[in-house]
This record gives structure tokens, C-alpha cells and sequence, in this order.
């Protein structure tokens, strides 16, 4: 981790951005700072279209199909508004599943309040969506099926290409939240049969407030932007663009896509470890979501008559989350451990944890040595 009086463990809220980042974004905003038809403005827009490539490359996609945004957030309304403000659109039903992230369903429950019909999947105890009822769910009527990769919570991995097979066999429009899905995998969005998809800079070591849309050029369903302005981002994004963040995001996928498969390896032995010490140390442990087709780095936990917020309050330099990092204003327990089916004590114990690659050895050690002494104090 670095930062040296913490260790730094909510990776699935923000991770740093890597040195090298910082270092390809730093000119961008001391000397290429211009967008214009001159000069300095073709140096910042061959940038951008450099930043285009390598995120593209990183999906398996044409840079084409890649548009810039201000994050997830922004990505996820310029989709599910895109497909459903158009006039031309015919269809009325969505399907989604109910742990996805606070944007998607905050977008659904607003159309839901304009007249969609909003359908939400079964899923089972871990979150995994259950692809018989999607299956007899699809009609000639689903405009949209939006599901996620990757659960911010608890690290659960949807079927994303049986669901894509299956959209594509139904001629419905497939959105994949993939958020929390890049950075240590490697990702054909192609081979998934995604139709439009998300990402943002900031969970996998780019800068904040930068995220894209992929929007594949197959997309029949008729689609009208969101916002409107100087065309930029070919109308689907217009405004002038954050150079530095794209420039910045460019870089970050570019080391995704160099480095995932060692990243993959040392976050599941380093979240592993963690998992094994702390039930060493604090006994009985109640892990949240299954520990098969999860996020190498996640882990979402209970200790029996312990408190997620009691335990969190108590260690202020160890920094984890007891609940999703995107609704930390909220005082309500977790949607998604909710529909997971846990109990009071297990929602009211949740920790989730999610570990980066800046996390060595000692601090996944000293971590679970100070949680479990402070789990034993408190039950003294
Ligand atoms: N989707 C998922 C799965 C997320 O985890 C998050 C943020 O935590 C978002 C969407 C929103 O991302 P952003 O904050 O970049 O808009």
C-alpha cells in the first residue's frame, strides 16, 4: 500500500493510481493543456485517440467503439437512457437482477416510474443470476438486459457470455456493468456478445472522474444521446474532453492489459492468506457470496457477535468498508447482502475488503493480527 500510516484495503471503492499514470497525465497538464484545430490540439487529440487504442485493445474491440466519459456512473446513464429515450424504440421490458450497482438501479427505478416494465432475475445464495429465468423471461419485447460482471460487494462473477448468448439468440440489447470487472482479467467483449458496456478509470489504477462507454457497432436497437454539445466524443459524449484523465485512463488499461494475469495470481494468494488468518486468529467466520467465480481480490466477511462498524471504528488505520463504498452515505444495511438472504447479525457484521496490488505480505499479516486482537478485546 502506499501511504504509510494505513493499510489501505478498499480497492472496490478506488484504487491509487499507478506512478505511471500520473507521470503520462502530468504534461497534459503543464504544456499540452490545448484542444484546438492547431498544433497543440492535434498533440492532445492524437492523445486521446492513443488513450482509444489501448482501451480498446483491452476489451478486443475497434477504438471506434469506444467513447470517453466521466465514469461508471455517467456510462451506465448514457446507456440505459440511450436505448430507452429513443422514439424510434418499440420495446418496453427490462431485465436486470437485483445486486447490481446503486446507478443501475436508480436508472431502472426511474424508468419503472415512466412505464417500463422492470424485471428483476432470481439468484442464488451467492448472487449468480439463474439463466433459466432469463431465458423465460425474454420475449419479443425486452429492449434491454442489463447485468453486471463483477458485484461491487461481494465479488460475485455473472455468467456474462451464457447471458450474452443468450440476448443475442433473443435479438435483445445486452448492457454489462464492467466496473469492477477489468484490471485482473483479460476481457473479450466480443467473444461475451456485450452490446454496450461500462468501465471507470479509478478501480483499476487510472485517475477518478474518467470512465468510457463501449458501444458495439453491431448495436441495432436505435440509440439518442443524453446530452448534447459540441459533438465530441462523436455526439455520444460531447464536451470538451479531461485530456490528462483520459490520457491518464489510456495508460491505466494499457497496464491492465499488461500485467492482469500476475495481479490475478497475487491477490487471490494475498486474499486467501487474509481469509486464512483471520479464521486462525477470531475462529468462526461467515463468508458472504461463494468463494468459487469471485473477485481474486474480494473478500466480504461476518465474525460472529462482532460488528462490521464496531470493528471498523475501532481500527481506523486498517481501511475497509462495511458496505458498498458507493452508498457509504447510506445508513441502511446492503442491498446486494440483502438479496443475498443474510441474516441481521450477518448484515450488521459485514466487512468487505478488497485488496489491490499495492498490498504486500506484512500488511495482509499485521492486518489480521490487529483485527483478530481487537475481535478477542471486544468479546472480553
Ligand atoms: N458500477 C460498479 C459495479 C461500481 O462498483 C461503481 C463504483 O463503485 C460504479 C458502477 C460507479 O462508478 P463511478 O463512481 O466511477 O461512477
Amino acid at each position: 500500500m502506499r501511504g504509510e500510516e494505513v493499510i489501505y484495503l478498499d480497492a472496490h471503492a478506488s484504487t491509487a493510481p499507478d506512478p505511471l499514470v500520473i507521470n503520462t497525465m502530468m504534461p497534459f497538464f503543464t504544456s499540452h493543456y490545448a484542444n484546438g484545430n492547431h498544433t497543440m490540439g492535434w498533440r492532445s487529440s492524437s492523445a486521446i485517440e492513443r488513450a482509444r487504442f489501448h482501451t480498446s485493445n483491452l476489451l478486443g474491440c475497434y477504438p471506434s467503439e469506444i467513447f470517453f466519459t466521466s465514469g461508471a456512473t455517467e456510462s451506465i446513464n448514457i446507456a440505459l437512457w440511450g436505448l430507452t429515450r429513443s422514439a424510434a424504440r418499440k420495446k418496453n421490458q427490462i431485465i436486470s437482477q437485483p445486486t447490481e450497482h446503486p446507478a443501475v438501479l436508480n436508472c431502472l427505478n426511474e424508468l419503472a416510474n415512466q412505464g417500463f416494465d422492470i424485471q428483476f432475475l432470481k439468484i442464488d445464495q451467492s448472487g449468480v443470476v439463474d439463466l433459466d429465468d432469463l431465458k423465460s423471461r425474454l420475449s419479443d419485447q425486452t429492449l434491454l438486459v442489463a447485468i453486471m460482471m463483477v458485484n461491487n460487494e461481494v465479488g460475485t462473477i455473472q455468467p456474462i457470455e451464457e447471458i450474452g448468448t443468450l440476448c443475442e439468440k433473443a435479438e435483445t440489447t445486452f448492457f454489462c456493468d464492467l466496473t469492477q470487472g477489468i484490471g485482473w482479467q483479460s476481457v473479450n467483449i466480443k467473444e461475451l456478445k456485450v452490446d454496450l458496456a461500462c468501465l471507470s478509470g479509478h478501480k483499476f489504477y487510472g485517475p477518478r472522474g474518467v470512465g468510457a462507454i463501449y458501444k458495439s457497432k453491431l448495436l441495432k436497437a436505435p440509440f439518442k444521446p443524453l446530452l448534447f454539445g459540441g459533438g465530441q466524443e462523436r455526439g455520444i459524449r460531447p464536451g470538451t474532453h479531461n485530456t490528462p484523465g483520459i490520457v491518464g485512463f489510456g495508460k491505466a488499461c494499457e497496464l491492465a492489459q499488461e500485467n492482469y494475469l500476475s495481479l490475478c495470481s497475487r491477490m487471490t494468494l494475498l486474499r486467501d492468506r487474509l481469509l486464512a488468518k483471520i479464521r486462525k486468529g477470531a475462529g468462526e467466520v461467515f463468508i458472504h457470496g461463494s468463494l468459487v467465480n469471485r473477485h481474486p481480490g474480494n473478500l466480504n466477511i461476518s465474525i460472529p457477535g462482532i460488528k462490521g462498524d464496531e470493528l471498523q471504528s475501532a481500527l481506523s488505520n486498517i481501511i475497509f468498508s462495511t458496505s458498498s463504498a458507493c452508498s457509504s452515505s447510506s445508513t441502511q444495511p446492503s442491498h446486494v447482502l440483502q438479496s443475498l438472504g443474510l441474516n441481521k447479525e450477518k448484515l450488521d457484521g459485514a466487512m468487505r475488503f478488497g485488496i489491490c496490488k499495492y498490498n504486500t505480505t506484512e500488511e495482509i499479516d499485521l492486518a489480521a493480527r490487529l483485527l483478530c486482537r481487537k475481535v478477542q478485546q471486544i468479546r472480553s
